[in-house]
Order: structure tokens, then sequence, then C-alpha cells
């Protein structure tokens, strides 16, 4: 699961949230035992979490030693099921060109408002995030207030309406715009900063909410910045302001922040203005390029006509690596064990089923084990944007990302099913097991943007991606993770994972994929349905 701006504000929110209830959770959680329905399918999984997690591989960092390794497992267990290399030239792999940008030295944002210049300190009032496209970087640029940052023309909104932003720095309120169902606000949201650039602003700042503020600067100062080499929209100047600086943006402007928080809260529309404020950047950064592999692997579909069709099932190898700040003697390995080993171990075992039903499914299915999905989704966003098969033959998508396979899960969660007939191969493979279909529990989290699946949506394939669900104990379970072990040290083998809950999840995907491989129908957007409409305007429609 990728953590991207929002989600780690929401995430902070969250941990607030259940912190309450924590200690009383912790006194009655059970410790690691063998479960009588562990069979050999279950310690199939094991044995992959267990080797994928191990300390020896080092967190599986992108463009590490240890995902690499990593790589070469899933390979060599693709080939070992009779799978073909979906990669480059035949091969097992795709090799993503990355790079990594650095700031180096100290850069300098001045803010001027009311012909005052004032030096922000960098790191606390404000940062600048590392360049991907400018080493040197210089600007100095008015500011304009753009609202949400919508301009979505389904929706019929264009918060950019009326206002001149070419060559400023466009200013925008990071909550999700009110009135809009969560799916499609979370997506807006993550597009506020393209927006900005496709309106010829030079930059973009996000306003979050003031308790926030301080850890995106601290993010923006201290973090690299990493993208696929050539990613059109990597582009733009980012800043991010502490809460005391984003209110001096709006001294004598139409209205205060104040009064633009308040709108908000109460679900006001708000319109834009220029904001009579300008600021000026000059920043260093350095870069590295390097290399790290998508694992791609083919199983052929019999029927002579499907076949030329994909049915992609991803998973995300890729995981944190090892803290720079731990101190001696602290554990400092990200393990990545349910994010993601676990969902690249239902991976490998989906594709076991698939070759082991002694039926090869109709439509050709692919397997992709990503990189890249924990520094926002770049490994799948390079594969969607460069896949080894004709872009259009894939048709469907199963994502596998952080099943939560600490209790019996009796419901699962299917993000994006809802927009396409993918909601009926979920609804008859989960009747198939007694798992019910549960509508999201955690809008706030907005899970829908944040796993690899995003990137093919955004090219028109209609996709799904499960979420173990609240019911039978899951609600706490979730929220207690979230808040104390997701994207920390603690998310290793040392928890109380259930290995068979890790193969019903596998065999629940398999379900799901297997349906959507052997179906008459390619899976297909609904008629009306916002994201179908928006990314495969093209493509024939179902009907509800
Ligand atoms: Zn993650």
């Amino acid at each position: 699961m990728g953590a991207q701006a929002a989600a780690a504000q929401l995430a902070v929110k969250l941990l607030r949230l259940c912190s309450i209830g924590l200690a009383a959770l912790l006194i009655g959680a059970a410790p690691p035992s063998a479960r009588p329905d562990d069979g050999p399918a279950a310690e199939r999984i094991r044995a992959h979490v267990e080797f994928l997690a191990d300390d020896l591989l080092e967190g599986r960092d992108t463009g590490s030693r240890g995902h690499e390794i990593a790589a070469n497992y899933v390979a060599s267990e693709f080939r070992q099921l009779g799978l073909t290399p979906g990669g480059a030239n035949e091969s097992w792999f795709v090799r993503v060109p990355f790079r990594r940008a650095t700031l180096q030295g100290t850069p300098r944002i001045t803010l001027t408002v009311g012909g005052r210049a004032t030096a922000l300190a960098v790191g606390t009032d404000a940062a600048i995030r590392p360049s991907l496209a400018d080493r040197q970087l210089s600007r100095s640029a008015p500011l304009v207030f753009v609202g949400y940052g919508i301009s979505d023309r389904r929706l019929g909104i264009d918060d950019y309406a009326g206002l001149d932003v070419r060559g400023k720095i466009a200013v925008g309120l990071s909550d999700p715009a009110p009135g809009i169902p969560g799916d499609i606000a979370s997506h807006l949201a993550s597009m506020q900063g393209e927006v900005a650039a496709a309106h010829g602003a030079v930059g973009f700042i996000s306003i979050d909410d003031p308790t926030s503020a301080a850890g995106d600067v601290q993010r923006f100062a201290t973090r690299p910045v990493i993208d696929w080499v050539g990613r059109p929209s990597s582009g733009g100047v980012r800043i991010a302001l502490s809460a005391p600086v984003a209110d001096r943006l709006f001294r004598g402007a139409p209205m205060s922040l104040q009064q633009v928080r308040t709108a908000a809260a109460t679900r006001k529309p708000i319109k834009g203005f220029n904001l009579p404020a300008r600021l000026s950047v000059s920043a260093k950064s350095e870069w590295q390029d390097f290399t790290s592999p998508e694992v791609v692997a083919i199983l052929s579909g019999a029927d002579p006509k499907l076949a030329a069709e994909h049915i992609v099932l991803t998973g995300h190898l890729d995981h944190l690596g090892v803290s720079k700040t731990a101190k001696a003697g602290e554990d400092a390995i990200y393990n990545g064990a349910l994010d993601n080993a676990a969902g690249v171990a239902t991976l490998i075992e989906a594709a076991r089923e698939f070759v082991q039903s002694g039926k090869r499914p109709r439509r050709s299915v692919m397997f992709i084990a990503n990189t890249g999905e924990e520094i926002g989704l770049r490994g799948a966003d390079y594969f969607a944007t460069h896949p080894t098969v004709p872009a259009d033959s894939i048709v469907g998508l199963v994502d596998l990302d952080m099943p939560l396979l600490l209790y019996d899960f009796t419901d699962v969660v299917a993000f994006g099913s809802e927009h396409s007939t993918i909601a009926k191969a979920v609804a008859e493979a989960g009747k198939g097991m007694g798992i019910r279909v549960s509508p999201d529990p955690l809008p706030e989290e907005t899970l829908f943007v944040r796993s690899d699946h995003y990137p093919f949506v955004k090219r028109g394939v209609p996709a799904v991606f499960l979420m173990t669900g609240f019911a039978n104990g899951g609600q706490q379970i979730w929220r207690r993770w979230l808040g104390d072990t997701y994207h920390s040290v603690k998310d290793d083998l040392g928890q109380p994972i259930r290995w068979g809950q890790g193969a019903r999840f596998a065999e629940l995907n398999y379900r799901i994929a297997r349906t959507m491989a052997d179906a008459d129908q390619r899976p297909m957007w609904y008629a009306g349905d916002y994201f179908g409409e928006t990314f495969a305007p093209m493509q024939p429609k179902a009907h509800r």
C-alpha cells in the first residue's frame, strides 16, 4: 500500500482516533500458534512470505539488492509453475528506468506579501520538493488560490474558470471536495498538481489542515523524489508551507484562510482568487539514475479468439527498505510481511491455481510483481504506459495489496468493483466461499487511489483491489494495525499471521480472476460511470 501525501495525513488522523482503544486491544491479542486449518496451501503462502519478508532481503526497497533477489525469487516461482516470461526480450523482467532527486544544500524560499519580502525558514516554515525536471531550479511567481483545484468536464466543475494561472503558482486545498463520491474525490485530489500544470501553472502548493502541515514540510525537506524517467507529469514546483505561513498568503485577499477553511468545513463551494503574494524559490537537486524490475509472466489463454486479451493480476514486491534514522541496536528493517510479501504470495498461489486447475483460462492471464509502489505506484504506472502486450489487450485487472491475515475474515471490500461488471465476478466468487462483499469502511483512507490498480484504471482498465473486511473482529484489528504497524518495522514475521487466511485470500482472488478470464464478455465499465466515461470513453459499456 502506497502512502501518498494525503494518505499520510489521514493515517495521522486515524492514529489519533484509535489510540484510545489500543491498550485495551493489546491485552486481548492472541499469541502466534499453528492452526488446525493450515494445510499445504497455507504452508505455501507461509514459505513465500517467510522468504520475502526475511531480514536478508532488507525491506525490498525499489532499486535495492534485496528487491532484486526478491524479483529473482518470483521469476523462479513463475518458471516452476510453467508460465511464460512476459517481460522485455522474452525475459521475466521489465527494467524500469528510475531517477532519484535529492536536495543539495538548503534551498531558498522567499515570500513577498504587501511588498515585504521574508526569507522563510526551510524545513520549518516551508520546504520545496527535490526536482526531477530542473537540477538548478529558480522561479519567482505570483500565487493564485484555486479552491479544490478541480477542473473536470464530466462533473461540470472548473475551479480554474475565470482564473489565469499561466506562469503562476496555484494554491489549492488538500481536502477532498464536498459533494463528490469518495473514489472520485480521491482521484481528483491526487490529480491537483497535474491539473495545475495543464492550466499553465509553474507549480502547486497544497494547503493541508493545520495539524498535518508541519509533517508535509518535514517530508518535502527531507525525502528524495523518485519517478520513472520521462514521466510527463513529474515536473512542476511543489512547495509545502507550515500553517502560519499558509495563513499569511491570504492576508489582504478576498477571503482569509480561516474563512476558506470554514467554508470548506461547511461544504460550501469556494471560488478562487488571486493572492496578493509572490514566492521566489531556488533549489539544487542531485540526480541518481537506476533501474528496478517488474516481474512479468503470462499463462496463455485457450480460446483462439479471447486468448489475445489479457486479465492482469498484480501485487507489489517492493517495500520501504531500511530505516536511515534507527538508532544502533534498534530494528531498522521494514520487512513488509503483510505489505506486501503477503500479496505477492497470493499472486504466486493464484497463478498456481490457474495452472493446477487442469483447464487453461479462455483469456490469457498476466501476472506482474510490481516495483516502485511505495514511492507512488511508479512501477505499475511505467508498465501501464509501456506494456509488453498491446495496451488495449489488457481488459481487466485484479490487484493484490496488503491482505491483513491476522484474523479469520468473513467479508471483503472490493475497491473499484462497483464501477464495472467486475462487481458480479466478485459477488459470485465471494458467494462460492461464503464471503460477503461490504462497502468501504475507511473512505477517509482513500484506498482506491493508493495501490497499483489505479494507474491502470487511469488507462481505462476496469480493475478491482480487495481488502479483508471489518466483520468478525476485522475492524479493531485493522484500526490497530494501521495505527501502530502499517509502514513500520513491526510489519514483520513476528506478527501472528494466519497462513490459512492467506490461502483463502488467494483462492478468492483466483476465482475472481478466473471468472473474468473465462466470461464470454470482457469486463465492462458501467454506462455513466465516472471512471469508465473519463478514461475509456470509446469502450462499449454495460448497463447495471
Ligand atoms: Zn505500503
